[in-house]
């Protein structure tokens, strides 16, 4: 187990999270960042007077581009569409578990090697506290109980006016697909020298491929010789090389040879630079081939469709225009443009909100801000046989404690007083737009249950003449979509208030880590780190106390007790029945016992600097720190560092069952289910406890992320993963991680309940979170960038009246220790007719949606069955559509509905990822870590992650704030003379084409000439110039809008690094087997043809 094994590229991922915006990253000094929502409320008592309104929220400036997105593309399932669409997939954990022993606590008082400085204390076994165990298994009092539904939604005045309905422009693909043998292609990716001629092979003798799928549109012109390749050589049949999407292949797998063939020469093409505008509706015209079009289908067998006749034909051979096909960049650009200059105001039922590219200003007026809820459907279907017909999910993706621009007004806190929050006697709905008072005032009726309630006598207020209560404008718990509720003690564990939460960081200190350097870093970040821990006041000192504890087979915890003079070490060597050994003086305050932890941390890398122990303890890890927690009666969360795979002798130990073989086969599932179910159990007490786990890992080889992951998933905790970290290059990006990690806004300890009107309920919940009944996502830690992803579906029918209405509730412990209610609204129209579900969906979040799906079911289905599914659930929709939608037309025609003609070329992103179809590259811990990252991703994180942004940066106007209009995906559209930005939330790339203009490169790298570019440099020179300057606050600037820290990879055009970029570019064909988006659009027609006829 040697560090050091692979010099700097580690794998991109260490950054999960979906990109919420505007969250600068926290620097030190100067002016910090508070971290901390909505710092203070102002407090909300009484009807009457108008409610002011806290500080802002935000974490700071927002940056100022809404970043555009594009979409990913392609794959298609080779096999026939498995008729039933999606099973439910196995729940993320089972239960099961072995509980370890319950042993006498044996605490061996083991003096510490080579460590002078810390006075051993005196080791007693008196001192030995196993603590009370106080799992915590009542359900929450009072916010949560069953609730009867009553039989039938009685008619109710509707609160919101339905939005004009949009009108749906079908774009129109006439049967242009043409079959188009294939040539062959001479793969870039060999290992070997290069076979065929670099750029523009024309015509390289392939022998015609037989047919292409989707082919049978109307007949066209030419079906010609095959025109195939004419493009650069991409990504080939040749040997994986590559790189799976969104992962770097670390530097093993890089291929000795050199990389030329693509881009190496090919012509400007018309496409390239920029693209060309385009029109709704008209798809498919045929124009002459495309550089970077490989042919269709490569490997595909004969679908039936006749073979391509060698025609008479012309020379240059019809075949889909990727221009005429729909743009992700146009749809973004054309949102921008008629959503971004108004504020989204939320006062309209039903109304889809800007798309998440687009920057928009939001203004609550009585439903959730679009920052908080975004949803698959805006007009639901009225009941499940249109739902089940149109086959599109109906769900929610819900970020609970999303950070808000500072122009937008924080959600208010509300208080109710000491009864608590209103809530209707039956469902238990929290006060919210959609209670409808009647008899003069005196009860309300509740719009989800239709139960009616006294109103309280202190809450009482009349009704207008409208039958409005006269003070509605003055409570935000009856305007507004989103708010807060001060709670009672009835809403805390065990009916008492809280305590403080606390943070306990756990470091591993064996020889890997030790060596990486990442001991010295994190207790060099710590020490100033500390003074920045959560608070919701920035004028106050946190409330949040802080331990440490380091461990390699054995635990190391330390008393930092303000009184002592040095901390004092102690080691618990038994670690089968793990106890914390001190109670007093582990957890502390960092103002009162500043001088002690200094100390602890300047001394831990000196003590632990030479050693030689390799083997570490997992479980027992955790375990410690639940202990922690448990003895100091409080939630918090805990800060794991850890470097290996834990073979060391312990409850958890796992062994290497790393087997690439397994994948593409039934067991490839196995790979992604935790190898004991240990984790499991202990995940459950986490829960319990509001023991939140943050995993930081730093292998240098398999660690089984699929099994190690399972504890911080199942506790609203995040994974950052550092492949091969080395300091010099991986330094500002861990530590930029943990800054904003440990800052964040967080709660604990939460539960998330989501109410619906009658005739719809939530069945189905994604993301990190433990669930023990079938209602309530209980969150250990719940941060600002998690969501949970929320699918519904009909127990019955739903009116046009009174639409669809849904109440997000999660209480939680804030990081000062109030018990808290966030409640967000939401009401979505419902319709009798398909047509008008179709006009109102939001694609961005049916493919976060389908993500999800199709990532937990990869740990109970094989991939490939997951990805025919996508494809058969997809081609559903877009048939459902077509029949009972579109006006009539040719079966050769592809008809999209207007707001959904991307969802082909992001679902094909999502089939061609990593997790679904990996290249040989793709680490099993990348797909495992890639799968649970994704889970809790917004839809911001999700759209970029799957379709990376591609800006042109030879096309930046440093005069301008604007950033220049993103290109597609597709290396066609990668100019030689260019240098591009790709950024998909978890790398950045700068790609510099071999003919950049030398201007450019000198105004970005300080040097004319390509070849002086060093390809290692991870950030760019500090140049005195308007280009430098400017192209580096951009950086800034997307950083700033994402999650976790990007590290910047420099790529020059045919090196071998560009390998891992075209990996990003998503519309192409990809080395794993994914098509490309116009092979995959035309498998799709044929797909619903098929269920059409
Ligand atoms: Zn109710």
């Amino acid at each position: 187990m040697n560090v050091n094994q692979q010099p700097h590229m580690a794998t991109p991922y260490g950054q999960p999270q979906p990109g919420y915006q505007g969250y600068p990253q926290p620097g030190y000094g100067g002016d910090h960042v508070p971290s901390g929502y909505p710092a203070q409320y102002a407090p909300y008592n009484g009807p009457g007077s108008a409610y002011q309104q806290g500080p802002p929220q935000g974490k700071g400036p927002l940056p100022t581009e809404a970043l555009a997105q594009a979409p990913p593309h392609s794959y298609y399932g080779a096999l026939p569409p498995v008729q039933q669409p999606f099973q439910n997939a196995v729940p993320t954990f089972s239960s099961a578990g072995p509980t370890q022993p319950q042993a006498p606590p044996p605490v061996s008082p083991q003096s510490f090697p080579q460590a002078p400085p810390i006075s051993q204390p005196p080791f007693s076994t008196a001192q030995v506290h196993p603590g009370p165990t106080q799992s915590y298994r009542g359900p929450l009092p009072s916010t949560q109980s069953s609730f009867p539904r009553p039989p039938h939604p009685t008619s109710q005045p509707s609160a919101f006016p339905a939005g004009p309905p949009p009108t749906s422009i079908p774009s129109q693909l006439p049967g242009v697909m043409q079959p188009q043998p294939p040539v062959s292609q001479p793969s870039p990716y060999h290992s070997g020298p290069p076979t065929t001629s670099t750029g523009f092979p024309p015509q390289v003798g392939a022998p015609p491929r037989p047919s292409f799928p989707g082919m049978q549109g109307p007949p066209m012109a030419s079906q010609g010789p095959p025109m195939a390749s004419q493009g650069p050589p991409m990504a080939s049949q040749g040997p994986p090389m590559a790189q799976a999407n969104h992962i770097l292949p670390t530097q093993p797998g890089m291929p000795p040879g050199p990389i030329n063939a693509s881009l190496s020469g090919p012509p400007p093409q018309p496409g390239m630079q920029g693209y060309p505008p385009q029109q709704n509706g008209a798809f498919g015209q045929v124009r002459g081939p495309q550089p970077g079009y490989t042919g269709p289908y490569p490997g595909q067998p004969n679908y039936g469709a006749p073979p391509a006749a060698p025609a008479s034909a012309p020379a240059a051979p019809k075949r889909l225009d990727p221009d005429s096909i729909p743009s992700p960049i146009q749809v973004i650009e054309d949102d921008k443009a008629n959503k971004g200059s108004e504020p989204f105001t939320t006062g309209v039922r039903g109304q889809a909100p800007p798309l998440v590219t687009t920057k928009f200003q939001v203004k609550d007026q009585g439903n959730a801000s679009p920052r908080y809820i975004r949803c698959t459907a805006y007009n639901m279907p009225c009941n499940s046989d249109m739902a089940k017909q149109s086959q599109v999910p109906l769900a929610a993706v819900i970020k609970p404690l999303a950070p808000l621009p500072p122009d937008e007004t924080p959600p208010y806190l509300v208080d109710h007083g000491e009864s608590g929050p209103i809530r209707c006697n039956r469902c238990k709905a929290y006060m919210c737009p959609y209670m409808q008072f009647i008899e003069g005032g005196r009860r309300f009726q509740c719009g989800f249950c239709n139960c009616v309630t006294e109103v309280p006598p202190n809450y009482f207020q009349h009704l207008d003449h409208t039958g409005k209560r006269v003070d509605c404008y003055d409570r935000p718990e009856l305007s507004m979509g989103s708010y807060d509720f001060m709670t009672t003690v009835d809403y805390c564990k065990n009916n008492k208030f809280p305590q403080p939460p606390a943070f306990i960081f756990l470091i591993d200190v064996s020889y890997n880590a030790v060596k990486n350097g990442t001991v010295g870093i994190v207790c060099q970040e710590l020490k100033t780190l500390l003074d920045y821990l959560p608070r919701e006041n920035p004028d106050v000192e946190s409330n949040i106390r802080v331990g440490f504890v380091t461990y390699n087979k054995v635990l190391h915890f330390y008393n930092v007790k303000a009184s002592l003079a040095q901390p004092q070490m102690m080691v618990v060597s038994d670690v089968a029945d793990m106890f914390v050994p001190l109670l007093d003086g582990f957890l502390v305050s960092v103002s009162e016992s500043r001088v002690v932890i200094e100390s602890l941390l300047d001394q831990i890398p000196e003590m632990f600097a030479d050693t030689r122990e390799t083997e570490t303890v997992f479980g027992p890890v955790i375990q410690a720190g639940l202990e922690a927690l448990k003895a100091a009666d409080c939630a918090g969360k805990l800060f794991v560092f850890h470097s290996s795979l834990p073979i060391a002798e312990a409850p958890g130990k796992l062994k290497n069952r790393e087997d690439k073989k397994l994948v593409g086969t039934d067991k490839e599932k196995t790979l992604f289910q935790p190898q004991v179910s240990f984790y499991n159990t202990l995940a459950k007490e986490c829960v319990a406890q509001g023991c939140c786990v943050d995993l930081f890992l730093f292998p240098n080889q398999y660690v089984d992320v699929a099994t190690l992951g399972v504890v911080p998933t199942s506790t609203g905790g995040s994974i950052y993963k550092y492949t091969y970290f080395q300091a010099p290059s991986d330094q500002e990006r861990f530590l930029n991680d943990l800054r904003r990690d440990v800052q964040k806004q967080v709660g604990f300890d939460a539960v998330m309940r989501v109410r619906t009107s009658t005739g719809i309920r939530a069945t189905d919940f994604f993301g990190a979170f433990y669930m023990s009944n079938t209602t309530d996502v209980e969150l250990a830690g719940l941060d600002c960038d998690k969501t949970v992803t929320v699918e519904f579906r009909h127990d019955d029918k739903l009116s046009e009246e009174t639409g669809a209405l849904m109440q997000c509730a999660v209480l939680y412990t804030s990081c000062s220790g109030q018990r808290r209610l966030r409640i967000h609204n939401m009401a979505v129209n419902c319709c009798s007719q398909l047509a008008d579900l179709y006009r109102n969906c939001e694609t961005d979040t049916i493919i976060n949606f389908f993500a999800k799906y199709a990532y937990r079911s990869v740990l109970s289905s094989p991939t490939k069955n997951v990805r025919d599914s996508l494809v058969n659930q997809c081609a559903q929709i877009l048939a459902c559509y077509r029949k009972n939608c579109a006006s009539p037309s040719s079966a050769g025609q592809l008809i999209l509905p207007e707001c959904m003609k991307l969802l082909p070329v992001y679902l094909n992103c999502v089939l061609k990822s990593d997790v679904l179809q990996p290249g040989a590259d793709v680490s099993l811990d990348d797909r495992a870590y890639l799968r649970q990252l994704v889970s809790t991703m917004d839809v911001a994180e999700s759209h970029v992650f799957f379709y990376p942004h591609l800006l042109p940066l030879q096309k930046l106007d440093v005069e301008s704030m604007a950033l220049p209009m993103a290109v597609r995906d597709s290396e066609e559209r990668l100019s030689r003379g260019g240098v591009y930005l790709l950024e998909n939330g978890l790398n950045i790339f700068l790609w510099v084409g071999v003919s950049a203009q030398q201007e450019l490169l000198q105004n970005i790298f300080g040097t004319p000439a390509f070849s002086q570019i060093d390809p290692n440099m991870t950030s760019l020179p500090a140049l005195d110039n308007p280009f430098s300057k400017r192209l580096r606050e951009i950086i800034e600037s997307v950083r700033a809008q994402r999650s976790r820290y990007m590290k910047l990879m420099v790529v020059k055009q045919e090196d071998k690094l560009e390998l891992i970029f075209k990996h990003f570019l998503v519309e192409d064909k990809s080395n794993s087997g994914g098509a490309s988006y116009v092979d995959f659009l035309c498998h799709m027609h044929k797909e619903i043809r098929q269920l059409l006829s």
